[in-house]
């Protein structure tokens, strides 16, 4: 479980991509921004082409053996991928980037963010020499079935959704753990002032300052909108009898 993390150190993450600076554009901002300014986490792109040896600074190359696109070569890869370990005297979490990799959900996330040291290599092209995977990745992660054009994407997704986990990165711990997900239900509805909006009012319960009822009707809630909208997590959630009943009666007044 998240909070069960026992030393608060600052998690590092080294990407080697092509595009450095799409890094510094999304995550310099906002909450995981504010996480890098308060020491929380540490995000470094590492540029691939700089460890190209080609005088064109060239970072991929022809298929053997024929066929469409271009293949990432195993050089310039590796050699960023040592300028990073080389001097340290442990071996961070490699990561592949990559539709063929296990798929990344909640628990996955929670589980990358116990190590303190995560490199995530973003493949492009047709892929990337499987020479160079042999050598240094670990794992294979994919953002779902679907293929993009690059790991890019794919690497800032894994990286908002690991930090969020990380104690401190938001402003109240509650706020994640309720979030969708997190418990294996999905979140109960939210709402901001204005009371009332285009003749749609805020449910009478969350104004009326009842801490009890308001927690009972947001499990109720979060219970009736895992059956509507995601069923199947709700077959693989432990319901507690309590939960039972909160759902029946949520069903009957539908
Ligand atoms: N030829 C590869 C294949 O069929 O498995 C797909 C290569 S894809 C066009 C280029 C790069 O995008 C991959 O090397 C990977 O880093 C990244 N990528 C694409 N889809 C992804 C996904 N669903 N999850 C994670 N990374 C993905």
């Amino acid at each position: 479980m998240l909070l069960s993390r026992k030393d608060y150190w600052m998690m590092k993450f080294d990407i080697l991509t092509v595009f450095p600076d799409l890094f510094t554009a999304i995550l310099g901002e906002s909450i995981i921004g504010r996480a890098q300014e308060n020491g929380l986490i540490s995000v470094n792109a590492v540029n691939i082409r700089s460890f190209s040896r080609d005088k064109h600074k060239k970072t991929d190359d022809y298929p053997y053996g024929g066929g469409n696109g271009m293949v990432m070569l195993a050089q310039p890869i590796y050699d960023a991928y040592m300028s990073i370990v080389g001097s340290l005297d442990y071996k961070p979490r490699v990561i592949y980037m990559s539709p063929q990799g296990k798929k990344l959900d909640q628990s996955l996330v929670e589980e990358l963010s116990q190590y303190e040291h995560l490199i995530l290599l973003c493949g492009h092209y047709e892929g990337v020499d499987e020479r160079v995977l042999e050598e240094i990745v670990d794992e294979e992660i994919s953002i779902g079935d679907y293929v993009l054009t690059g790991g890019e994407l794919p690497a800032m997704v894994l990286i908002d959704a690991v930090c969020r986990t990380i104690p401190g990165v938001l402003s109240n711990e509650n706020s994640y753990s309720e979030e969708s997900h997190c418990g294996g239900l999905l979140e109960y509805p939210q709402y901001t002032r204005p009371v009332e909006f285009n003749s749609r009012k805020v449910p009478d319960v969350l104004m009326s300052g009842h801490h009890a009822n308001i927690k009972k009707w947001r499990r109720q809630q979060s219970l009736l909108r895992t059956l509507r909208k995601r069923p199947d997590l709700l077959e693989k959630f432990a319901l507690e009898p309590e939960d039972r009943s909160l759902l029946s009666e949520a069903v009957k007044k539908i």
